[in-house]
């Protein structure tokens, strides 16, 4: 039986809409301001689209750039002025920096009640002790893709992500762990990664590796959940070309599970969708208005 597939794109259109419904009760739009150092071309993308789609959501976006030879100070400088502003109620840095830049550092600036991202020690440190703060909008996207296809309650189901980066992998288990899943982390020193896949209701590749997960890693029925995206040779589209596709064997794996996300169209736009979101909880909590219902 073929897989059902998960909409990545319509489902984010949901979250969308809902974050735009939110927005026109508010007593005022929520800003989001996004950095960027330099001129990298997938970054301006990503950067244009963030733009675009917080101001058709009724929010207002800020945009700072800084050039590529912009110093730690500056760029630290620029989010603590961002930090100070009272109509800002989120940041986002715009990452990977050049390479003369410290990230982490850059990172640890921003002010964690603006953090949208979810990347500060204080955010990180809230999800690993289940308090309430911003998460890391993919894998939140990623939780809410695992709802939509096997409905709300989670809980009790077995959750395999593999990839434990700070930006993915390892929030992406807390917040499968938070829903009471029982979590497993594999990652590239894990012995017989397919007999652990092989568990999983719930299996979530985050690595970036083409065909890392076949067909026979998945558990029949199960959701897989796929967050990697990598550009291969697409000679079948013209000489030169490339597509993207995810950590997973698409077809293979999508003949044995019981949901899958295609790659593009599924993970991806979760991502942006949750930034929005994100913003306007950062707005409720900083401004002490109540999140309207259904966000
Ligand atoms: P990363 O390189 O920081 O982490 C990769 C992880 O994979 C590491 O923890 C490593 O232990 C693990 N790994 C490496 N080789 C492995 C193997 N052979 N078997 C098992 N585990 C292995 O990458 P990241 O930033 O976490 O991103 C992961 C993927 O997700 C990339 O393809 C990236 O492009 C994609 N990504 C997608 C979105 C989105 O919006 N869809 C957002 C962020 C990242």
């Amino acid at each position: 039986m073929a897989a059902n597939i998960i909409d990545g794109k319509a489902i984010a259109e949901d979250v969308r809409a809902g974050v735009e419904r939110a927005v026109s009760i508010l007593p005022k739009a929520p800003t989001l301001a996004v950095v960027l150092v330099g001129d990298n071309a997938a970054s301006q993308v990503y950067v244009r689209n963030k733009v675009r789609q917080t101001e058709e959501a009724g929010m207002v976006s800020i945009r700072r750039h800084l050039p590529a030879d912009a110093t730690q100070f500056e760029v630290e400088n620029l989010i603590s002025d961002l930090n100070a502003d009272p109509d800002v109620d989120g940041i986002l840095l715009q990452l990977p920096l050049p390479r003369h830049l410290h990230e982490a550092a850059a990172i640890e600036k921003i002010d964690p009640a603006k953090d949208v991202d979810g990347l500060t020690e204080t955010n990180a440190g809230r999800l690993a002790l289940g308090k309430p703060g911003l998460v890391p909008c993919t894998p939140s996207g990623c939780v809410i893709l695992a709802k939509r296809a096997l409905g709300e309650n989670l809980s009790g189901k077995h959750c395999v992500v593999i990839g434990r980066s700070i930006l993915v992998g390892k929030p992406a288990a807390l917040l499968f762990l938070a829903e009471n899943c029982t979590v497993t982390i594999a990652h590239s020193r894990t012995t017989d990664l397919a007999a652990v896949c092989r568990q999983a209701d719930i299996l979530v590749p985050a690595v970036g590796r083409p065909g890392l997960v076949t067909g026979d890693m998945v558990k029949p029925g199960a959701a897989l959940i796929d967050v990697g995206i990598n550009r291969v040779p697409a000679p079948e589209k013209g000489k030169g070309k490339t597509r993207l596709v995810g950590d997973a064997d698409y077809s293979g794996c999508a003949a044995v599970a019981g949901h899958i996300t295609p790659v593009p169209g599924g993970v991806g736009p979760m991502t942006i969708a949750c930034l929005l979101r994100n913003t306007v909880l950062a707005a409720c909590a900083r401004r002490g208005w109540d999140v309207p219902e259904g966000l």
